[in-house]
């Protein structure tokens, strides 16, 4: 009996060293890098300054990355500091030399070479290399057809490393790269026939498509890749694998998808002749009528590209547009819109801008209070189109269905039905073609979109809001003091 309780104390006295012990180890041990980011309360993510990364616009800071990061952080309940790196072959030392987790979002393609250097979340974009040529040159097709050619890539970039990779097979191919370039420098120069080729990923040609109608997809360079985050090697998985958990969300609930769409859907949206077409209208029409939208957006206290946009979706920026229907100029505004907004010449821009903004604000102004922005301005675009009746109407069925009458994209997918019987029959102004606000809206906030950014300028500090359209070209960090230190 005695002998068994002795040894029974002992046993628990082992037991309770072991578990010190343990217990010990447990409290020496790291903690994780996700632990030590929710430590500090901040989320230190490194960039590159671009449109398709992070830059700033009058309303502040914006970008695919910058976007999706800052709802990683809130997702986390952490701040964001972003800091930016001029190059890519800077981006990654610093990820290397950062005392403390920091997160690289900079449109990175997870390559095998880049794996030695930095570990790797799940892609969130599938994108291709493509090599890029000019209008009018003949079209390369092949790898081979590298060879002889003024080919220019980003330093340290994912298609450095493929070239690199090729001139093993290809000793004769010649090609340079440039840390004091981003990718929109580089599209320039081929437009411009500066050099004869280069290589970028298909998101970003994608989305800058739109600016350089010269530039055309010679051929793509290899497969697919996936763009992911990536953290220094001496970090963990951890707060990859809440990057993981919270990119499969943002799958799942669509918003990685409307991201994308939004950033990189204007190929897809206007298609490449549109986009190129798009690019020339913006080189050879609008600055013919940029003083004109800026002169009636201060006057109404709106954004002058909502306007300029506007005014591409009615006449393609052409003052002298008619339509069967009646409607004309710039604007195309019907007789009596023009004449209650002070117009006695449709054909003159200046008026028909004039109108056409004054004529925006006054059906906003109509719009019930419920409804606030940004959905305001989609709203009251769609009033403009369809006329506010129509819209009334389909914002009651919007609410019989059991969603949200305020918010445009819950009313833009009932809009359709005006155009069925079975529904417009009980509605007050009854038939519309309710389709067409739904397009009418969707093509002016991308052209919005595009002119966000093709307004974006490389100026610093207060020229920003009043600076002049042009193509983006070097961009230039934003100042220091708006940005935290990383
Ligand atoms: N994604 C490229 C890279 O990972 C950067 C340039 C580009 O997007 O075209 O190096």
């Amino acid at each position: 009996m005695f002998a068994q309780s002795a040894f029974r104390s002992r046993c628990a006295r082992w037991l309770s060293a072991i578990g010190i012990l343990l217990l010990l180890g447990g409290c020496v041990e790291e903690p994780s890098t996700l632990e030590r980011v929710q430590a500090e309360g901040v989320l230190r993510v490194i960039t590159r300054n671009s449109p398709a990364t992070y830059f700033q616009d009058r309303n502040g800071e914006t970008g695919f990355e910058y976007e999706l990061v800052k709802r990683l952080a809130a997702d986390l309940g952490v701040e964001l500091q972003i800091e930016t790196a001029d190059n890519l072959d800077q981006l990654f030392a610093r990820l290397g030399e950062a005392k403390g987790p920091v997160l690289a979002a900079a449109s990175l393609v997870a390559s095998d070479g880049r794996r030695q250097i930095a570990r790797f979340s799940q892609p969130y974009l599938q994108v291709t290399p493509q090599v890029v040529y000019r209008n009018g040159q003949l079209r390369p097709t092949r790898p081979q057809d590298l060879l002889g050619k003024r080919i220019l890539v980003l330093k340290g970039s994912s298609h450095a490393e493929q070239l690199a990779a090729l001139k093993i097979e290809l000793p004769e191919l010649k090609y340079e790269e440039s840390a004091e370039v981003e990718v929109v420098d580089l599209l320039r120069m081929v437009d411009e026939g500066q050099i004869d080729l280069t290589l970028v990923d298909s998101n970003e040609l994608a989305m800058n498509q739109v600016y350089f109608p010269n530039v055309r997809v010679a051929f793509d360079f290899g497969d697919t890749q996936g763009l992911g985050w990536a953290v220094a090697p001496g970090e963990d998985r951890s707060l990859l694998e809440a990057v993981d958990a919270f990119l499969a969300r943002a799958q799942q609930n669509g918003s990685l998808k409307r991201l994308t769409e939004r950033y990189y859907g204007h190929v897809d949206v206007l298609g490449y002749v549109g986009a190129y077409t798009f690019a020339k209208h913006l080189q050879q029409r609008l600055p013919l009528y940029e003083k004109h939208f800026r002169e009636a957006a201060r006057a109404q206290g709106v954004d002058w590209r909502l306007l300029a946009a506007m005014g591409y979706q009615e006449s393609l920026w052409q003052p002298t547009a008619t339509s069967k229907t009646g409607v004309r100029g710039l604007m195309m505004l019907t007789l009596r819109t023009a004449q209650a907004m002070g117009v006695s010449n449709r054909l003159d821009p200046k008026q028909s801008i004039d109108g056409g903004a004054k004529y925006i604000v006054r059906v906003k102004e109509q719009l019930p209070a419920g409804i606030a922005e940004p959905d305001r301005t989609w709203f009251a675009l769609a009033a403009y189109n369809v006329g506010a009746g129509h819209l009334e109407d389909a914002r009651k069925l919007t609410e019989a269905e059991g969603l949200d009458p305020n918010k445009w994209l819950d009313v833009q997918k009932i809009l359709p039905r005006l155009a069925q019987k079975q529904w417009y029959s009980k509605t007050r102004y009854g038939y519309a073609r309710g389709g067409e606000p739904v397009h009418f809206v969707r093509n002016i906030r991308r052209y919005y979109d595009i002119l966000t950014w093709v307004t974006q300028p490389q100026l610093e500090g207060p020229q920003v809001a009043e600076s002049s359209l042009h193509v983006p070209g070097v961009n230039k960090n934003p100042p220091r003091e708006q940005l935290p230190p990383l």
